[in-house]
């Protein structure tokens, strides 16, 4: 013997007795009752049935129980099934990649049965009888006759009983519960073609009988989602984007209803989400969360499922291409479906090749900007008048979203005159309240959606400099401008990059032609420091940016045509209550306050 080993590391290598190599893989696989849920409801599914009951007891800690009326077990595999990598569902490698079940690792049952008493009843159909086996302290009890109607039913008892360290490790009843629905409700939006039910402790929680799915939505989370969804769709060749969102003004605090399904099954995709964040930009406030049920459908050979035992997490081939449509499909949707007067706010339609212009209804806000205006020139100009900014051409009737009624409220000026206050706000008396309209957030956010709508749908007017400017980048701003480029020409930007220095030539018809080269020189800096901040397309971020830069700021004097144009054009505008840096444009002082506030 070698001095220093211990005999225990010089023993035999042994295989694993198979309850002990069950537990591992059970570590894996059961980590809580949820995960039980999960399993058995998915292999519910994969039966075929059309009627599935949850039962839980004590937030699944002390039972759960599912019962289908698909398929059932063969009696001669009654057993097998709780054997390791037991599975009628994979019969070669190639399978993996043409996965139409749920399940196909085959660990379930047995990883349940290692770390928990197992209750499996099953009646196969065209077999005169049920069948049942237990399975106690993981070892299995032997198979019986017994009278059952169809399809299969498991109980899951005293889970984790013979591993106190794992016991430990599980939560209160209620939190355990709640990661048990949470799983429940995966499966159920997804099989709204299945009549589901779940109770707790003998309590009906849901029920849910088959519908559609906005139904299956509205059933699960409540009648008032009935309103609140608005439905996405969008094919290309290669996969099918559909479901729905939230509209954002039902946006929560917390995450709330957040769905990715990718082939009917549940994913997590950090990726995907932030196609969604992105489709949100601008119309939420911060610290608030977009509600969404998406389902994509892709080609079988595009998706790879098997990252993870628990199969959340997916690997799509192109995720970029899914990534823009998303992101398409649900701005195009916002615009349709939120506001009947929306900017289009799909970007860059070569991201989107299936997305048709001609299918949308909006109608859009017609701004143009006048070139002879420059907020640049005299930052202390005593009066701007507004009729300069903008020309209006054939105004076209907007109707409102009744619920909004600051919108409305925004839009009744008839002979009312509003009075600029501390260079900075328009007040505005409305009826029973005044409104007091911060100038620059306003003018930030109309140019922002105009500046979009340049960019998507109208050729972009372009303005030649008289001599051209040259501007000096580094090497980062350089390959930004690189990036950004072609948003630029489209938004009537002429320049010539020769090595660091770019030679301008020609502007948007807004940009001031004075310091040409000082705002675009500043404006590059800005949004390379915004593009480092947050995760925006080019459009957006420029938009944004240039807005920021064009709108005129607080300490600049509005005369009162002025004043009534911009609580026009904000009233247009598709989201006329948040800035494009998430800052509320307005407040509304109800006349109570200040009644309150003289006694
Ligand atoms: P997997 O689902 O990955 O195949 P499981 O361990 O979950 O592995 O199940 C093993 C096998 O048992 C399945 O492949 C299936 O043939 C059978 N089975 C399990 N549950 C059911 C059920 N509710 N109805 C019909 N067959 C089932
Ligand atoms: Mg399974």
């Amino acid at each position: 013997m070698i001095s220093g080993y211990s005999s225990q590391a010089m023993a035999e290598i042994q295989k694993l007795p198979d309850n002990i190599a069950n537990q591992i893989a059970a570590g894996e696989v059961v980590q809580r009752p949820a995960s039980i849920v999960k399993e058995l409801l998915e292999n519910a599914i994969d039966s075929g049935a059309d009627r599935i009951e949850l039962r839980l007891k004590a937030g699944g800690i002390a039972l759960v129980s599912v019962l289908d009326n698909g398929s059932g077990i063969d009696p001669d595999e009654l057993a097998l099934a709780f054997e390791r990598h037991a599975t009628s569902k994979l019969r070669s490698a190639d399978d993996l990649f043409n996965l139409s079940t749920k399940g196909f690792r085959g660990e379930a049952l047995a990883s349940i049965a290692a770390v928990a008493d197992v209750h499996m009843v099953s009646k196969r159909e065209g077999v005169a009888t049920a069948f049942q086996i237990k399975f106690k302290g993981g070892k299995s009890e032997g198979i019986e006759e017994t009278a059952f109607s169809k399809g299969t039913s498991v109980s899951v008892n005293h889970l984790f009983y013979s591993i106190p360290a794992r016991k430990n490790f599980l939560k209160s009843e209620s939190v355990e519960l709640k990661h048990c629905l949470d799983e429940f409700q995966r499966v159920a939006l997804l099989h709204e073609e299945v009549h589901f039910q779940c109770h707790h402790n003998d309590a009906v929680v849901y029920d849910l009988p088959r519908s559609t799915r906005r139904q299956r939505i509205v059933h699960l989370f409540g009648t008032k989602y009935a309103e609140r969804l608005v439905p996405i769709e969008e094919k290309t060749e290669r996969f099918v984007v559909s479901g729905f969102i939230l509209k954002p003004e039902h946006a929560r605090k917390t995450r709330g209803e957040q769905f990715f399904f990718v082939n009917k099954r549940f994913v997590r995709s950090p990726y995907l989400h932030r196609a969604v964040l992105e489709a949100f930009e601008g119309l939420l406030l911060s610290g608030y969360h977009p509600g969404y049920f998406i389902e994509i459908e892709i080609d079988k050979s595009a998706i790879d499922v098997n990252i993870h035992p628990t199969k959340t997490e997916i690997k799509i081939d192109d995720e970029y291409h899914v990534f823009s449509v998303l992101r398409a499909a649900i701005r195009h949707s916002i615009g349709r479906y939120q506001i009947n007067a929306p900017i289009d706010f799909d970007l860059n339609p070569s991201l989107t090749p299936s997305y048709k212009q001609s299918i949308s209804e909006a109608k859009f806000p017609k701004i143009s900007v006048s070139s002879s205006f420059n907020p640049f020139q005299n930052e202390a100009v005593k009066t701007t008048d507004f009729s300069e900014v903008y020309i209006e051409t054939e105004a076209e009737q907007i109707r409102l979203t009744p619920q909004i009624d600051h919108q409305e409220a925004l839009l009744q000026l008839d002979g009312i005159v509003p009075i600029q206050w501390d260079l900075k706000f328009i007040v505005v008396p409305q009826g029973e309240k005044l409104l007091v309209v911060d100038q620059y957030r306003a003018h930030h956010r109309i140019l922002y959606e105009s500046l979009l709508k340049k960019m998507t749908v109208d050729q972009a007017g372009s303005q030649q400099l008289l001599f051209p400017e040259v501007v000096s980048l580094d090497a980062h701003e350089v390959e930004l401008l690189n990036e950004i480029g072609t948003t630029l020409i489209d938004l009537g930007f002429d320049y010539e990059l020769q090595e660091r220095e770019v030679v301008l030539k020609g502007v948007p018809e807004f940009f001031p032609v004075n310091e040409a080269s000082k705002v675009f020189k500043h404006f590059i800096e800005e949004t390379q420091l915004a593009e480092e901040k947050v995760a925006l397309s080019t459009a957006d971020l420029v938009a944004q940016v240039l807005a920021k830069h064009s709108a005129i700021k607080k300490g600049v004097s509005l005369n009162q045509e002025a004043m009534t144009h911009l609580l026009e054009e904000l009233a247009r505008c598709k989201e006329p209550y948040i800035s494009p840096s998430n800052k509320r444009i307005f407040v509304s002082i109800p006349v109570g306050d200040i009644i309150q506030k003289l006694h």
